[in-house]
C-alpha cells in the first residue's frame, strides 16, 4: 500500500486483515484471539502507512539522509501503536499485565519494521528492474561477479565465525563485513543482505545455535536487550547504505553539470571531446567508418541583434532538438562553442555522413522559431563533414571539418560541403 497507494482502499485492507487472521489460524490460533491481535497488528500497519504517505518522494525511496530518520520514526510511531492494541489485547485475553504486553510486543515489531520497511522502500519498480536486467547482461563479466561476492562472501565466514567462538560479543563479529556490503552494492541489494542477515540472526540466537552466554531459557530483559542490539545492528549498515547512495546521487548530479551544457543540455566542449576521443580510440580495434560534423548556425549574430539574446537563445534551443530528433539514438552530439556544434556518428559510407547532415540541415531550415504573434525567426545551419577509417586524430578530423565547414560559409551558407579526403 506504501509503493502503491491505489490499493489502500477498504478492499485492499480487509484483504490485509483475512491474510493476517488466515496467517494465525493456520499456525494455531483460535478465531476470535487471531482476529483480536491481528487488529492489533493492522493498528500499526496503518499508523505506518499514514506516516509513510505524508512523506515526500526522495524521503520514501530512501534517498535522502533524512530517510534514515523517517525509517526510525515511522517504526516507532507504528510499533508503539501496535504495541498499545497489543498489550490491551493481550491483557484481555490471557490476562498479561499491560505494561510488560506492551514493552514484549512493541519491541517486537519496531525490529521487524526497521529490518522488513527499507527493503519494501528500495525495491526497484518493474521498470527499473528491466533497466538493471539489461544494464547487468551487457557489463557483467565473470571476474567481476566473484569481485562482486568478496563482500557477501567475508559476511558469510564472519557470521560462521561468531557460529564457531560465540560468547557475547559474537553477534558483532558481522559489523565491518555488513558495512563492506552496503559500500559495495546498490541500496535495494543493501537491504536485502540486511533483512537476511538480521533474519538469521534471529533465529540463531532463539534456536540457540548461536551461543551469547546468556542463561537460557532466555530472560525477559537478555530478549529486550537483544532485539535492541539487533535493531541498532541492522540500522548500522543500513544508515551507511542510504548515505553512501545520496552521496552517489549527488556525484552522478555533479558529473553531469560537469559534463553538459546548460542551455542546450549537449555534451559541452571538454566533454565532447573526452567521449569522441574514447570513440576513436575503439574504433581503431572495431573499425566502422566514422564521421565528423561541424555545424555553425549563419549569421546568427544579426538574429542577436535583430530579436535579442534571449529570442536568439530559443534558436539554440531549436536547432538542438531539430539535430536531436534527426541523430535518433546514434552518436555523440556536442556544443562546442556559442553557436557551434559537433557532432561524431558512425555511418556505413561518406554517402551516409552527408545525407545525415544535409537532413539536419533542410530540417532546421524548414522549422522556424515561433515567437507567437505571428513573430517567425527563420535560420539557417552550415555544416562541414568529414569521414575517417584511419586511427586520424580528432584534433586533425576537426581541423579538416572545420576547413569544410569555412568553405560551407564562403560559397553562401545553408549548405552542406563534404571535406577532402585527408
Ligand atoms: P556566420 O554565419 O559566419 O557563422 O556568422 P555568425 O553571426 O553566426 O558568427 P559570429 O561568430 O560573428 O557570431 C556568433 C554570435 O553568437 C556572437 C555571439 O554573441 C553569439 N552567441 C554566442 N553564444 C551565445 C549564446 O549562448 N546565446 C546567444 N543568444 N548568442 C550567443
Ligand atoms: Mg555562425
Ligand atoms: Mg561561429
Amino acid at each position: 500500500m506504501v509503493r502503491n497507494p491505489q490499493m489502500a482502499t477498504p478492499q485492499g485492507w480487509l484483504g490485509a486483515l483475512v491474510g493476517f487472521v488466515a496467517a494465525d489460524v493456520l499456525t494455531g490460533s483460535t478465531l476470535p484471539t487471531a482476529l483480536l491481535l491481528t487488529c492489533a497488528n493492522l493498528v500499526g500497519a496503518a499508523i505506518g502507512c499514514f506516516y509513510l504517505s505524508r512523506l515526500a518522494k526522495p524521503h520514501l525511496s530512501l534517498q535522502t539522509t533524512e530517510s534514515v530518520l523517517h525509517l526510525i520514526l515511522v517504526s516507532l510511531a507504528a510499533s508503539v501503536s501496535a504495541g498499545l492494541a497489543g498489550a490491551a489485547a493481550m491483557q484481555y485475553l490471557f490476562g498479561q499485565p499491560f505494561a510488560s504486553g506492551f514493552y514484549f510486543w512493541s519491541l517486537g515489531e519496531i525490529v521487524h519494521y526497521a529490518i522488513i520497511l527499507p527493503m519494501v522502500l528500495a525495491a526497484p519498480t518493474p521498470q527499473q528492474t528491466r533497466q538493471w536486467w539489461r544494464n547487468f547482461r551487457q557489463t557483467a563479466s565473470l571476474p567481476g561477479l566473484y569481485r562482486q561476492s568478496i563482500p557477501l562472501l567475508a559476511l558469510v565466514l564472519s557470521s560462521a565465525a561468531a557460529l564457531w567462538i560465540g560468547g557475547p560479543g559474537a553477534v558483532m563479529f558481522s559489523v565491518p563485513a555488513l558495512l563492506w556490503c552496503a559500500l559495495s552494492y546498490n541500496l535495494f541489494g543493501a537491504t536485502v543482505v540486511t533483512l537476511i542477515f538480521s533474519s538469521w540472526t534471529t533465529i540463531a540466537i532463539s534456536q540457540h545455535y548461536l551461543d551469547l552466554s546468556v542463561t537460557w531459557p532466555l530472560a525477559v530483559a537478555d530478549l529486550q536487550s537483544i532485539r535492541i542490539g539487533i535493531l541498532l545492528l541492522t540500522l548500522t549498515p543500513l544508515t551507511v547504505a542510504i548515505i553512501s547512495a545520496a552521496r552517489q546521487q549527488l556525484l552522478q548530479q555533479v558529473q553531469h553539470l560537469a559534463s553538459h551544457d546548460q542551455l542546450s543540455g549537449l555534451l559541452n566542449r571538454r566533454a565532447f571531446h573526452d567521449q569522441a576521443t574514447q570513440c576513436l580510440q575503439a574504433q581503431q580495434r572495431q573499425s566502422p567508418l566514422l564521421a565528423v560534423l561541424m555545424l555553425d548556425i549563419d549569421r546568427f549574430k544579426s538574429i542577436n541583434d535583430t530579436w535579442g539574446h534571449s529570442a536568439g537563445d530559443q534558436v539554440l534551443v531549436n536547432f538542438t532538438q531539430v539535430a536531436s530528433e534527426c541523430l535518433g539514438e546514434r552518436g555523440l552530439f556536442g556544443r562546442v562553442g556559442g553557436e557551434e556544434f559537433s557532432i561524431l556518428v558512425p555511418v556505413s559510407s561518406a554517402d551516409e555522413a552527408g545525407q545525415i547532415a544535409e537532413n539536419i540541415r533542410q530540417r532546421f531550415a524548414h522549422t522556424p522559431l515561433d515567437l507567437g504573434a505571428g513573430r517567425l525567426i527563420e535560420a539557417t545551419v552550415s555544416i562541414g563533414v568529414v569521414t575517417t577509417q584511419d586511427a586520424e586524430p580528432l584534433k586533425q578530423l576537426l581541423l579538416r571539418a572545420d576547413q569544410a565547414l569555412y568553405q560551407a560559409k564562403h560559397q553562401g551558407r545553408n549548405r552542406v560541403q563534404l571535406a577532402v579526403p585527408a
